[in-house]
């Protein structure tokens, strides 16, 4: 007999780990029978919502984050999905906000609603079918076989997603896709004259508001944009190890890892570093990146974000970035028929055999 539900409805913030593992989160409770309620999409109003519940020098994802539970509130969930993700290998961890973050959200939120709240930190031993079951459990399934069907279910839309992704589809078209059963993929990839890679996290990157459409904004400039959906996971992790660098940070395949595989390929004419402002784990990973980046030549460009940030400012940035790129693209084209030229000259002369 099917196991009765407590909760038939959950809340997921769109915010956070929504952006990278929602496929799987997807799959997951719809094959428990729990309807996921989301927030709305970031606004202004949600950042300002969130700022006023935690504390100033949090940085903005939290900000944000606590925003989003207000939104879920105000919708009238009374259960929603706030997990902590203290580790996701062998002393692989996640920043202390991200791992406390149930405790950040119960202390600053003072309002009736019941956390589902489940932990992984694989550092401990607590593994992914324990974290599943945890959630599973806290809405009222105990059922073994039941548990692991929704996890299958949850991978498969999650590698779906992936695919997509991979194959150059961009991140919304192919979580829509993922979530309403479809699957394409990119034959072909266009070719742009300059190509940036972006080194963020999902949660900023992907987030139009947080990132004032930073993807859109390249495009509408003719440039072509890579992240870290764009490559598996062990392509990041080997072009890490190849720069010498060890994984230490959960989110580091997203960042170091990705800018790494980019960097090693010589497939991007530039790095682009979008983190928030007061980022701790950041700062140190762009930092690590931007000593390879000056030790082979590649141009890198930090921009931090925080609720204050000005639009006008940030575009000035990215456009002076993208000028300094095209220029660098154009004086090495010029050099290379200089070359090509004193080469031909030699030869019609006679000076070289
Ligand atoms: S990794 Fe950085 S940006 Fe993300 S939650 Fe932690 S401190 Fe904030």
């Amino acid at each position: 007999m099917k196991q009765q539900l407590i909760y038939k409805k959950i809340g997921i913030p769109k915010a956070l780990s929504y952006y990278n593992n929602y496929p799987f989160y997807y799959g997951f409770f719809t094959s428990l029978g729990v309807e996921i309620v989301l927030s709305d999409k970031t606004t202004t109003a949600i950042i300002n919502t969130g700022t006023k519940y935690v504390v100033s020098d949090t940085c903005l994802p939290i900000k944000v984050y606590a925003g989003h539970i207000i939104n879920l509130l105000d919708k009238g969930c009374e259960a929603i999905f706030i997990p902590s993700l203290q580790s996701t290998g062998y002393k692989i961890n996640n920043c202390s906000k991200i791992r406390g973050l149930p405790e950040i959200i119960r202390n600053v939120i003072n309002r009736p609603f019941t956390m589902i709240e489940p932990t992984l930190d694989k550092t401990e031993n607590i593994n992914f079918y324990d974290f599943c079951a945890e959630t599973a459990k806290a809405l009222g399934i105990t059922d073994k076989k039941e548990i692991k069907k929704a996890i299958s279910f949850g991978w498969e839309i999650y590698d779906k997603f992936m695919e997509m992704t991979q194959s150059g589809i961009n991140y919304k078209e192919a979580l829509d896709n993922a979530i309403n059963g479809k699957f394409i993929k990119k034959t072909v990839d266009i070719v742009k004259p300059l190509s940036v890679v972006i080194m963020g996290h999902g949660y900023n990157l992907f987030d139009e508001r947080i990132s004032l459409n930073l993807i859109k904004k390249l495009e509408k400039m003719n440039v072509k944009v890579y992240t870290s959906l764009n490559i598996p996971r062990e392509k990041s992790l080997s072009a890490l190890k190849q720069l010498g660098e060890v994984q230490y940070w959960a989110n580091e395949l997203e960042l170091t890892g990705t800018a790494a595989y980019y960097l090693l390929k010589k497939k991007v004419d530039g790095i682009i570093a979008l983190s928030a402002f007061g980022c701790g784990p950041d700062s140190l990973m762009v930092d690590e990146i931007s000593y390879h980046c000056k030790e082979k030549g590649m141009p890198l460009i930090h921009l931090t974000i925080d609720e204050h940030t000005g639009e006008a400012g940030f575009v000035t940035r990215i456009e002076a970035f993208i000028d300094m790129l095209m220029r660098k693209k154009r004086s090495l084209i010029v050099k290379k028929a200089d070359v090509v030229k004193i080469k031909r000259e030699k030869i019609l002369t006679g000076t070289v055999k």
